[in-house]
């Protein structure tokens, strides 16, 4: 079945339960990992799945809490015994970070390194990311402080949608992406600008025809007041708990 992994839910704050948000799709030997704020590696490892099954790398956007473990994910792909391409997909303000994130090490004595793909990403709706054999991904721009996109992931099997709202305060692109999602994960890292709260994750689910909404890139704590209020507008509503799974 494809799944959708919740490799991290949390945020650039600090927490004792949450790594960074980082989302991995799986459909039988292949899995698409979804930014690289932390550490990957383990994350992938802690959900079951085998590093050399990881077939490309989405990264969103440029901030730290989603391409800086970049390094240390080849540098572990690598003493993995990983030694076939690795291919990384972002719009170009992404791509060029975590190529400068890389670069800053000197990697030239590290013998058999997987050779790293970039694929440029274009800033605009409804953008091709990548398909193969079992998911078509398609990007749209988000409203952040940076350039970002948000993606939508479509299993070829089962016909299954998820959408990644990425970091975003609501607008119609992302909400253009999310429409009928059967997975709508969403961001609520509290209200903007550049961000959403819980409630405005709500309102895109409600909006947007989801089937169900997670909530990820979780600020420490959520005062429960909130969520009643969040339930009231789309009842089908979870908080994203680590490593929790989700098939689609
Ligand atoms: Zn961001
Ligand atoms: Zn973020």
């Amino acid at each position: 079945m494809p799944t959708l992994h919740l490799l991290g839910t949390g945020s650039a704050h600090s927490s004792p339960e949450r790594t960074t948000t980082m989302l991995a799709v799986t459909e039988g030997d292949s899995t698409i990992v979804i930014d690289c704020g932390g550490d990957v590696a383990q994350r992938l490892l802690a959900s079951g799945i085998d590093l050399e099954t990881v077939d490309g790398l989405i990264v969103t956007h440029e901030h730290p809490d989603h391409v800086s473990g970049f390094p240390l994910f080849i540098e572990k792909l690598w003493l993995a015994g990983r030694r076939r391409s690795l291919t990384i997909f972002g719009i170009p303000e992404a791509i060029q970070q975590a190529r400068k994130c890389w670069e800053v090490f000197d990697t030239s004595h590290w013998k058999g390194l997987p050779d790293l793909i970039y694929v440029e990403v274009s800033h605009e709706e409804r953008a091709e990311v990548l398909e193969d054999d079992s998911f078509e991904v398609t990007a749209s721009p988000g409203q952040h402080a940076t350039p970002v996109i948000g993606l939508r992931v479509v299993s070829k099997r089962t016909g299954g949608i998820m959408t990644y709202s990425c970091d975003t305060e609501p607008c119609e692109s992302i909400a253009r992406l999310s429409n009928r999602s059967d997975l709508l994960v969403h961001e609520a890292n509290g209200k903007g600008p550049g961000h959403s709260s819980a409630r405005q994750a709500a309102e895109v689910a409600r909006d947007t025809g989801a089937r169900r909404l997670i909530l990820v890139h979780l600020p420490p704590e959520i005062p429960k007041d909130e969520m009643q209020l969040v339930r009231r507008i789309f009842p089908d509503v979870e908080i994203g708990d680590e490593l929790a799974t989700y098939s689609f």
